[in-house]
């Protein structure tokens, strides 16, 4: 059974009710797995007013209880993996053993919240005369609006609402529409372990005009969001009209250097396999290649030929390495990529077409040859594309890296420490992976820098954007 689609607002879950609602649809098959119902303005004011209220209240809960319903839904995340990441598949398609961890992943995150946020501490700062006392303390920032994307539908809005509640906040949250169940799941698990009614709402709509509903309601005092650099700009400036606090996580063009004197097999599997993951559909993804000259060969055939045993197809088929794209949008966008490509210069040495099936599939694809201000070379891809070209020394590579207004993920392959350090200083990029992928645990920050974002989410640093900073001195 596919999940019950609702609105959630005020501790209430709301179907239909002569809403508009919007299809959502299995991105393999096609097939119409559900009607999702969109807010209206009476169910976002609704929603508003709920998490206003609530606010008075769970402003003052104790850290212990925020804690211990983090905890149970830690739990119940790991008791309903399953069910969820069945759902998951269905309504975004990555293969089944992907959405399975993503929600197994995320059980941690729950479990670091609940522990983190009883270290929300404040200071006592010396004062310039004996009876005077000044106390620094911090404080929830108030009712947050987020609004999160569809390629990791459960990890994104976890970490968000984790980081509002825990810091005592409450949240109305916009998860994807294409891909709901995820969030829907989020709603029941909270719900389910007594999170009392306001403190999270989940409702969904046209994102364009929830956004700007819910950015310009001045209940609301802190905008986050996870998705595209454009749309993270508009977003970020309708907040600063507001003067709203952001958190914004947005797209990158991650680079990869690997140097002549790195394990280039170990590098080139991993990579290739990193590369797939979500059908690229990651924006922490590996999406340009720099090879240092030597090794450049090597790579390219061991890269090539781990892609090639890459088996595509239906997420829920137990061999299935890497699914559909999400939607039927993205095709036409690969398409655009590689065909830029071509009329570049590139050399297509794998893949480059629409599979022939039913369903939103396009081949794993390796570009060679391409100049530096091909569409590929500098905008993000968000797919299964991985573009490789060759660098000769550390300078230029880092020059090349550094060229975009982008910085969120970068990846570095060599086995000489000097190269290690050198690059991880001079790489303008707000995560630098040294030979393997360590992102995106809960105990660490996540988050880009440039044009890739504002905040982290994650790690020590995960409440500071949902908490203000308030002095207090008497005599
Ligand atoms: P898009 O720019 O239309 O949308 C990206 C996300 O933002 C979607 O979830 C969408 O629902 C949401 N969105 C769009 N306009 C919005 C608005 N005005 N208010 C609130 N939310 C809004 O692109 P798309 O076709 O959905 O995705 C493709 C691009 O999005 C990719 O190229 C990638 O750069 C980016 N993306 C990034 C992430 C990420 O994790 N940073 C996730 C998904 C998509």
């Amino acid at each position: 059974m596919y999940e019950t689609l609702a609105l959630y607002i005020d501790g209430e879950f709301i179907e239909g009710g002569g809403r508009r609602t919007e299809e959502v649809t299995n991105p393999s098959t096609l097939e119409v797995l559900g009607q999702l119902p969109h807010a209206t303005t009476a169910d976002l004011d609704r929603a508003l007013a709920a998490a206003e209220r609530a606010f008075q209240t769970w402003r003052h809960s104790s850290p212990m209880l925020r804690g211990e319903i983090l905890r149970k839904v830690g739990q119940l995340s790991r008791d309903r993996a399953n069910d969820i990441g069945r759902n998951l598949t269905l309504d975004q398609g990555k293969p089944l053993a992907e959405a399975v961890g993503e929600i197994i992943s995320c059980a941690d995150h729950c479990d670091w919240h609940a522990e983190e946020c009883r270290r929300i501490y404040g200071r006592v700062i010396l004062p310039r005369s004996p009876e005077v006392r000044q106390l620094v303390l911090r404080e929830p920032i108030g009712v947050c609006a987020a609004f999160t994307p569809w390629n990791f539908p459960y990890n994104q809005a976890i970490r968000k609402i984790c980081a509002a509640i825990g810091a005592g906040c409450t949240i109305i949250l916009k998860g994807p529409e294409d891909s709901p169940s995820a969030v829907m799941a989020i709603a029941r698990m909270f719900h389910d372990a007594g999170l009392p009614p306001g403190v999270l709402n989940i409702v969904w709509g046209v994102p364009s005009e929830v956004s700007d509903y819910l950015i310009r309601s001045p209940i609301v005092r802190k905008v986050s969001f996870t998705g595209s650099v454009p749309v993270g700009k508009h977003l970020a400036s309708l907040a600063g009209a507001h003067m709203k606090r952001v958190t914004m996580e947005l797209g990158g063009h991650s680079p990869v250097l690997v140097f002549d004197d790195a394990d280039i097999n170990r590098a080139a599997k991993m990579l290739a396999k990193f590369k797939v993951r979500n059908a690229g559909q990651v924006c922490v993804s590996p999406t340009r290649f720099y090879v240092q000259e030597a090794a450049y060969d090597q790579f390219l055939e061991a890269f090539v030929n781990t892609l090639k045993s890459v088996k595509v197809g239906d997420g829920l088929d137990p061999d299935t390495q890497m699914g559909p794209l999400a939607h039927e949008r993205r095709v036409p966008t690969m398409t655009k990529f590689v065909e830029n490509a071509v009329d570049r210069g590139g050399k297509v040495v794998l893949g480059g077409e629409v599979l022939d099936r039913p369903g939103h599939f396009f081949s794993p694809t390796v570009i060679t040859d391409l100049p530096e201000d091909a569409m590929l070379m500098t905008e993000e891809p968000f797919g299964p594309l991985a573009p490789i070209v060759r660098f000769s020394d550390t300078d230029e590579v880092i020059r090349r890296a550094n060229s975009l207004p982008f910085g969120l993920s970068s990846y570095v392959f060599t086995n000489s420490l000097q190269t290690a350090t050198r690059v991880s200083n001079d790489l303008e990029s707000g995560m630098v992976n040294i030979n393997h992928f360590g992102s995106a645990l809960p105990e660490t920050p996540f988050g880009g820098v440039k044009d890739s974002g504002i905040g982290s989410e994650g790690g020590a640093e995960t409440f500071d954007s949902y908490l203000v900073t308030k002095f207090v001195t008497h005599v």
